[in-house]
Parts: structure tokens; sequence; C-alpha cells
């Protein structure tokens, strides 16, 4: 046997149509389907995807943050430290304005008292810049700042101030006197105490230097050459220095002069091994030539210029230049030094500025990934159930109400996905196939329950009417009962053969409907018996039906197929009773014995079962005289 594929589903839906159980979902009603509903089983894909996306997103954001917390840290240490080398840069260059200063002091301090002098105007504009470095680094110092700023102690940039007003006003006091008046000694000392101011600096940068390398370690490269470039020029200037109180006395170098050239020369060749060799290294073209130019200028032309001086002056007092000369010739070959520092500084600026802007654009990157991947989390999330699930329980709700009979209406989506569609579709032919299938179903139905040949219902359908207490179509629990038996009805056979006996069994049969009214129920009860059920316990009425079907048969003629024409009469039994099992069974014995009695009385004529005699049966329908029935009508 070939099996169709509709078969199985619809074999499926019985089955779920025949599990009892509870329901837990209201629009289920008592269909008991919702066990294995979406969303209730351990098993559920819903939940399944629910906990997925749930760890996923847990997952992510975990992830993220870490990133995110990393790369903000990374953005927060490159933004410090970009204000940091700034700031250490300025402190710097503080304190190469306080060592520039003393080229024009020294000037002062070897010519003429004479107020409009050249160096006089330069020392002026040089102590206005080393005043305005040193207001803004005690400005700074001294604001309540962020904890996260280094600003140096107050204390150490106090003593520089008042070192500087001390040195400023012995070289006012000394450049005030005649030229001839001052003594070497005391040039000397004021030079000495130019150098104290920076010397009192120094502590200030070695603060700032120690506490940037403690908060990143990466910053001891560049803050340590910063530092090294700045003293170099600081050595740089003071080499001169060192011998300018002689010359300014034109006097011959002492030994202790000659003791501080040599050491810091040696010191300056140093530091220049040193750093000369970082800044070499750099990467930058511009610094490198910076430092090519300083190499020629301090350490080939300006050292020259000064060991030819020293030469001099270990000769006799006779110096080939002035204090301001040496000053006017000897400060350019410092300012590539100055250059590499500030080129140096901004290099590393830039690095640290660069580091920011990459730390800004990882943490731009990474919230904007996590952000993008919490998106398509949701995404997936949104059309999973728009496009799976909330299909998946439409269909799931539309094969239940096809399992309870229920009509559904098509459901078209074209935003949806093919596979649903599919679902869909196949959905559809279900409901085809349960539609062909309540057809075919009301048809069997009504084949059993129907008699062939005349159209009414069949004893079994009678009897399962009778014998069940539930109401059918109006009618209650109270119920008459008229059995009905044609008279002689053998004879029609005997006479006009079998074919013209079913003809007047199926003319009968739509007489009594005629004469029924719509709530009765009519069936065949037997051979050319018919049985009808009327509603009520009224037997007067009921007996009065059966009268009226007497009659109008009495006076019907039955044109049969040879177009002769037949009259039959019949004989009723009524009987009152109940519906139900024990009851029904009662009720029709006693509508048999009462048409029974009909027969016995002479037939054509209507007997009430004598327990529910309400009237007396002889009073319903007075005797006939025995007929010779059915019998023949001419033409
Ligand atoms: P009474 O007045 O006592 O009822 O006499 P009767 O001849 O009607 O009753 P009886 O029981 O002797 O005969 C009934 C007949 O009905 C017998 C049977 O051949 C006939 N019959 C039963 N069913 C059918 C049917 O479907 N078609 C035809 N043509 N005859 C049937
Ligand atoms: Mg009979
Ligand atoms: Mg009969």
């Amino acid at each position: 046997m070939t099996r169709k594929p509709g078969d199985l589903l619809v074999k499926s839906i019985a089955c779920l149509r025949r599990k009892p159980g509870r329901s837990t979902d209201p629009g289920l009603g008592q269909s008991g389907l919702g066990q294995s509903g979406l969303g209730q089983s351990d098993h559920s894909l819903h939940r399944k995807l629910w906990i997925g996306t749930g760890i996923v997103t847990v997952c992510t954001i975990v992830l993220a943050m870490s990133l995110l917390v990393r790369s903000y840290d990374d953005f927060v240490t490159a933004r410090r430290n970009l204000h940091d080398v700034s700031d250490y840069g300025q402190l710097l260059e503080t304190a190469n304005l306080l060592s520039a200063e003393r080229g024009p002091t020294n000037g002062v301090l070897g010519e003429e008292a004479s107020v409009d002098s050249a160096s006089r105007q330069r020392l002026a504009q040089f102590r206005r810049a080393s005043d305005a470095a040193l207001a803004q680094l005690t400005g700074h110092a001294r604001t309540p700042a962020a904890s996260d700023h280094l600003h140096v102690p107050p204390a150490i940039l106090d003593r520089v101030l008042q070192q500087l007003t001390r040195a400023r006003a012995e070289v006012d006091r000394l450049g005030a006197m005649p030229l001839q008046d001052r003594r070497l000694a005391e040039i000397q000392h004021a030079i000495e105490s130019m150098f104290a101011v920076v010397d009192l600096l120094q502590p200030a940068i070695g603060w700032k230097v120690q506490r940037l390398i403690e908060r990143d370690a990466s910053l001891a490269g560049p803050v340590l050459i910063g530092q090294m470039l700045g003293d170099l020029r600081e050595y740089g200037g003071r080499i001169a220095s060192q011998i300018m109180a002689p010359i300014a006395a034109r006097q011959p170098l002492a030994l202790a002069n000659l003791i501080d050239f040599s050491r810091t020369r040696g010191r300056l060749l140093e530091l220049w091994q040193l750093v000369g060799r970082q800044t070499n290294s750099a990467a930058d073209p511009r610094l490198a030539d910076v430092r090519h130019t300083a190499e020629q200028q301090f350490f080939g032309q300006g050292l020259t210029m000064l060991d030819d001086l020293v030469q001099e002056g270990r000769r006799s007092g006779d110096y080939s230049m002035t204090p301001a000369e040496l000053t006017a010739r000897f400060v350019p070959t410092l300012r590539p030094l100055e250059q590499l520092r500030r080129g140096f500084l901004d290099q590393t600026i830039e690095q640290v500025s660069a580091d920011r802007d990459r730390a800004l654009r990882t943490l731009a990157a990474t919230a904007g990934l996590t952000t993008a991947i919490l998106a398509i989390l949701a995404g997936l999330i949104v059309s999973a159930q728009r496009f799976v699930f909330r299909p998946l329980l439409l269909a799931r709700n539309m094969v239940i109400a096809l399992a309870e009979d229920r009509d559904v209406t098509p459901s078209a989506d074209p935003s949806r996905a093919r596979e649903m569609n599919r679902l869909f579709d196949a959905i559809e032919v279900l409901r085809g196939k349960l539609r062909e299938r309540a057809v075919l179903t009301g048809q069997l139905k009504l084949l059993a329950e129907t008699d062939g040949l005349t159209g009414l219902l069949n004893r079994g359908a009678l009897e399962r009417i009778g014998e069940t207490d539930a109401a059918y179509q109006g009618l209650g629990g109270d119920i008459c009962l008229i059995l009905m038996d044609i008279d002689h009805f053998k004879q029609v056979n005997d006479r006009h053969g079998h074919l013209v006996g079913d003809q007047v069994l199926t003319d009968v049969a739509g007489l009594v409907r005629s004469v029924l009214r719509p709530g009765d129920i009519v069936a065949r009860f037997g051979g050319e018996e018919i049985a009808i059920l009327v509603a009520g316990d009224d037997i007067d009425a009921a007996a009065g039906l059966a009268k009226r079907m007497r009659l109008a048969l009495q006076q019907h003629d039955i044109v049969v197929a040879s177009g002769g024409r037949l009259a039959v009469t019949a004989s009723f039994g009524v009987a009152r009773g109940r519906r139900g099992k024990q009851a029904w069974h009662h009720l029709i014995e006693a509508a048999d014995a009462a048409l029974y009695r009909a027969k016995s009385d002479g037939r054509n004529r209507v007997r009430c079962a004598p327990r529910s005699l309400a009237v007396v049966p002889q009073a319903i329908d007075a005797p006939l005289p025995e007929q010779p029935r059915p019998r023949e009508i001419r033409r």
C-alpha cells in the first residue's frame, strides 16, 4: 500500500489531538499542545539562542572592557606624558634662559659703565625672558594642580629666585662701577653667583627627571638625553664665563680658572660623546643637521676660540678680544646646542603626541568595534525573533488550530525567509488535505447514518440518539416515540414487485418528512417501519402528529414507475419516555406494543402505549373497518 506524504502529517495531528494534557499556554485552550511549544521546553531552540547570545554578549563585553580599559590607560598615560614632557621642556628652557643671561652679564661686567650700551640692553632683554620663564614655572608650582601634574617643588624655585636676585644685584653693582675699579675677585664672584642660579635649578630638573621616569620608564631615554643636552648648553656657556673674569680684568689666567676651564672642557667632550651619538642615531634628519652644525660651530669654532684665549691668558693678560666681543662671537656658537635640545624635545613631544593619538584611535576603534559587535548581536536576535521564531510560533499555532478543526487564514509575508515560506506552503498543503478529509468524513458520516433507500436516518443513528443522554439538535431528555408500520406491505411486493415496493417506501418516507416539524427526527426503523422522535413529553401532541401522518397517507396516492397509482395506509404506536440506554429500550417496547395493538385493532389507526395513556387510545382515532389494502386505484 502506498502512503501519501500528507498522510503522516494528518496522522500526527490526529495523534496530537488525541493526546490529553494540561496546557500552560492560554492561547491553546485545553488542547495540551503547549507542552512542546516554543520557549517552554528545556530543549527550546529559542532559549538556547538567548543563552548563547547572552554568553557571547557577556564575553564580548568582558573582552571589550579589558581592551577598552587598556586602551584608555594607554591614552591617559600618553596624554599625561605629553603634558609632562612639555612641562619638562619648559623647565629646561628656563635653565637655558638663565644660562643665556650670563652672556650679556659677562659683556656688562667687561665694559665701561654706560647706561645705554648694547650689552646692557641685551642684558635687560635676557633678564625679562628668564623672569617670564621663571614666573611661569613658579605660577605652575603654586597652582593647586591636579594630582597627576608634576610641578617643581616651590621651595626649590624660591631658592633659585633668591639667588638670582642676589646675583643680579651684584652684577648691577659691579656694572655701575668704573671698569678700572672692578676687582677680578669681585667679577669672578659675580659670574659664579650667576652659575649658582643654574646650579640651584639643577635639583628641580633632577627631581622632575626622577618623577617622570618613575611614572613611565619608557620616558627615561628621552628625558635623560634632554637633561644632558641642557647640561651641554649650560657647560658650553659656563666654560666661557670661567675665563671671563680675567679677560674683563685684562689679567693673566689664574690656575683656578685654568683648572675650571679644562674640567668643563673635558665634561663637554664627554657629554658630546654620549649625547651626540644618541642624537646622531635619531631618525629625524633635521636633528642630524643641527647636530652637525653644533659640532662645527661650538666644538669647532667656539671651543677653538676659547682655547686661543686661554693660550693668551696663560702667556699674559693681553687678550685679543674684550668680554663683549667674546660674548658677541662665542654666544652664537651655543645656539646649535640650544636648537639641538629644543629639536630633540620637540621630537620627543611629537612621538608622545603620536602615541597619544594612536592610543586614542585604538580606544575609538575598540569602542566602535564593540558597539558594532553588540549591534550585530542585537540585530541577529531581532532577526532570529522576526524571521525564525515568530514565524515558527505562527506556524505552530496554525497547526494547532488546524488540529482543532479551526480554520486558519493563509499567512503570506514576502520578507520572510525562503525556508519559512516553505514551511507555510507545507501548512497550506496540510490545510487543503484536512479540508478534503473533513468533506470525506462528512460524507462517510452521512453514509453511516443514512438509509440508502429512503434518505432517512438509519436505525443505528436513531438508536445512538435515543441511547445518549446528551442533547441532540434541540432534543431534550423527555421524548415521544411514534412507530409507524405500512399495512399489508408484503402484498405490494407480491403484487407489484420489490422495485415498486421500494418506490412506495421512498414515497411514504417523503410524505412523512413533509408532515413533520423541523425539530422532529425521522428514521427508517426496519423494513417498512418508520420511527419518529418528538421532543417533550406531550404524548397528546405526538399522537396528534401520528394522526395527521395517518390521514395524509390515507389520502395520498403513490404514482409508480409503470404509471399506475397505489394507496397505502399505516398503523402507528405512540409512547412517551426518556432518552438513555435503559429508558430507550423501554420506550421502544412501549411504542412497539402500541403499534401491535393498532395492527390488531384493525390497522390504519393510532394507538398510545398503555403506560403513557394520558388519553384513551380509542379517543384518538376511531376504529376503522379492516381494509383490503394496499389497493390499486383505477385511473
Ligand atoms: P402488516 O400489515 O401486518 O404489517 O403486514 P405486512 O405485510 O406489512 O407485514 P410483513 O411483516 O408480513 O411484511 C413486510 C414485508 O416488507 C416483508 C418484506 O419483503 C418487505 N420488505 C422489507 N423491506 C423491504 C424493502 O426494502 N423493499 C421492499 N420492496 N420490501 C421490503
Ligand atoms: Mg412490519
Ligand atoms: Mg407492515
